[in-house]
């Protein structure tokens, strides 16, 4: 009996993990086509200064809305992007649509106005990679040191390609770097000194449960403190509400991102979100 119970259940796994991999390579049969069929959106969500609390760019985030079905996450069409290597040529799409976006709302009356732009480790280290920044930055004209590439942190470990040397001449040409979701994974804090980056993005996860204990609040406190030593910026993803932004603040964080000021939007509620009229009417 035992054993009719565990051939049972097996075969009930197996079900399921045919289904999951009929919905993943269906998946990713559709993403083959979502670029020319122009599905993809990217959406911008708002930086804010601590230090004058107005807006000082923005993480440029994508969104997949497929023609047949409902939209899907990015948490689960990346790593779809990823594991295919369709993220290269994504990836190059979010690069100049992001960058075209930042110039528009530069001119727009935003001079300083910078944008962000999530990078896959599967991007970065293809070959093509810098040519396809550069000529982002030429087509688009938007000037270097208004883009920032956002790295993962388990890039930082990887050896077996040049990835300091890569940071380092996009760098020099002006381009910022930031290591996303700060403390989430395996930090080797040792080899962050390495690269040349400019800012940590605190992990939503620390955020969230800052005041859970003094310990969480204690933990912020020093990861911030940490990238103050190094001279790198900060910025605190996740904030969702006053009490937070405050305690953020009085603890020396640079940058705020969260549902507390926007969610992400297309780039005409963005635009709308840092016009004047609004600017003037908050302050
Ligand atoms: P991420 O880069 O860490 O982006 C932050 C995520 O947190 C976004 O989720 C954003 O919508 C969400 N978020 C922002 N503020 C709040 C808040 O106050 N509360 C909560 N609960 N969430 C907040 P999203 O847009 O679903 O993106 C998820 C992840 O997908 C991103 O995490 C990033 O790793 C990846 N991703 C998104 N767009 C791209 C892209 O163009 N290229 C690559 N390679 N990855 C991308
Ligand atoms: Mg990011
Ligand atoms: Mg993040
Ligand atoms: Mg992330």
């Amino acid at each position: 009996r035992a054993k009719d119970v565990a051939a049972n259940s097996y075969r009930l796994f197996d079900e399921t993990m045919n289904n999951q991999a009929i919905e993943l390579v269906s998946m990713a049969a559709k993403l083959k086509t979502a670029i020319e069929k122009n599905e993809f959106s990217l959406y911008l969500q708002p930086k804010i200064d601590f230090k004058t609390g107005k807006v000082r760019g923005a993480e440029a985030l994508l969104r997949w809305f497929p023609d047949k079905g409902p939209p899907v996450r990015p948490d689960l069409f990346i790593p779809i992007a990823e594991n295919t290597g369709m993220i290269v040529e994504i990836g190059e799409w979010v690069v100049r649509e992001a960058c075209l976006m930042a110039k528009r709302i530069q001119d727009l009356g935003h001079p300083d106005f910078a944008v962000a732009v999530n990078v896959s480790a599967v991007q970065f280290k293809h070959g093509n990679f810098e040519h396809i920044v550069l000529d982002a930055l030429y087509v688009s004209g938007l000037e270097p040191q208004f883009l920032e590439l956002e790295l993962t942190e388990s890039l930082f470990l990887e050896d077996e390609y040049d990835i300091a040397g890569q940071i380092g001449r996009l760098a020099a040409k002006g381009i910022s770097f930031s290591v996303d979701d700060f403390g989430k994974g395996y930090s080797n804090l040792g080899n962050l000194g390495r690269f040349d980056i400019k800012t940590l993005k605190i992990d939503q996860g620390f955020i969230f449960t800052m005041f859970d204990s003094p310990k969480n609040t204690a933990l912020v406190e020093a990861i911030i403190g940490l990238a103050k030593s190094l001279g790198l910026c900060t910025v605190a993803e996740g904030v969702e509400d006053e009490k937070t932004a405050a305690k953020l603040r009085e603890v020396g964080a640079d940058y705020g991102q969260g549902y507390l000021w926007s969610k992400p939007l297309p780039i005409d509620e963005f635009i709308d979100f840092v016009s004047p009229a609004r600017n003037s009417a908050a302050s």
